[in-house]
């Protein structure tokens, strides 16, 4: 056998342990995390109580610039109570965003600009909820600053551990191929229905996979899904416990990252 027949068969069985070896805890067949973007106050008057009902724990992705001296304790509790807090950074900067001061459009910005950014808000988060290992959520998804991917800068300047955002298919199995900086998500629809999610993590169930759900306004604020879709799907969660693992970003990525370097 020609060497790179070998290399070929020894990269293909390689990929076939990977995909094998995710194990969810407590013998659950995939994991489901639910995130929540842009601190807004539906999430902590209707999301909170939702989850908490059910003993659910979910992701907060929090941006400086709406952060009031009001909300911050509420956040303090909410992270206190298992939720995850992470970091959205200060300005929320996205592509052809506003040009006022400070400048909020992503053309506007450098990577070196935006990783400031990102460490000042990592200080904020850390006032709040005393924790140094830090998730982030693109603002908008994009990856980009001014001209410029600052993904991997962002890896390398290790302010971040995981993020969340970037594109991708959001039906995760290959965890093999899965970039922990880009890590693709299901973005919920305004006004939608409970059907189109609850077949998304039918079909995680299915594949033994892992599927990220990200929410903005929950029976309110803006693009929202009604109260009532939100608890379906947070009821259809409580009815399936003992197949799917439900935890925030950050303690599934990192279940994820120690599987993948066994
Ligand atoms: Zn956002």
């Amino acid at each position: 056998m020609k060497r790179y027949q070998i290399l070929l068969l020894i990269s293909l069985s390689l990929s076939v342990v990977m995909h094998a070896q995710i194990k969810w805890p407590d013998g659950k067949k995939a994991a489901i995390v639910l995130t929540y973007d842009d601190g807004l106050e539906t999430h902590r008057n209707i999301v909170i109580p939702q989850l908490d009902a059910q003993g659910i724990k979910g992701t907060f992705f929090l941006f400086g610039q709406t952060l009031t001296s009001q909300d911050i304790p509420e956040w303090k509790k909410i992270s206190q109570s298992g939720h995850e807090l992470g970091n959205h950074s200060l300005y929320h900067p996205c592509l052809g965003g506003n040009n006022d001061y400070p400048c909020s459009s992503l053309e506007c910005y450098s990577v070196k600009s935006m990783l400031r950014e990102i460490a000042v808000m990592n200080g904020f988060l850390y006032a709040i909820d005393g924790n140094t290992v830090r998730t982030y959520a693109y603002p908008c998804g994009q990856t980009v600053a001014g001209g410029e991917d600052y993904s991997v800068p962002m890896k390398q300047s290790g302010l971040i551990h995981f993020a969340r955002g970037g594109g991708g298919d959001p039906v995760i199995t290959d965890f093999c191929k899965l970039n922990f900086f880009k890590v693709p998500t299901l973005a919920a629809q305004t006004g939608e229905p409970s059907e189109r999610l609850i077949n998304f993590m039918d079909k995680i169930v299915k594949e033994k996979g892992l599927g990220i759900i990200v929410f903005h306004g929950v029976g309110g604020d803006y693009l929202d899904i009604s109260a009532e879709v939100h608890q379906e799907l947070v009821d259809y969660l409580a009815k399936r416990a003992a197949e799917i693992w439900v935890a925030p970003f950050g303690e599934v990525m990192e279940h994820v990252s120690k599987q993948r370097k066994q």
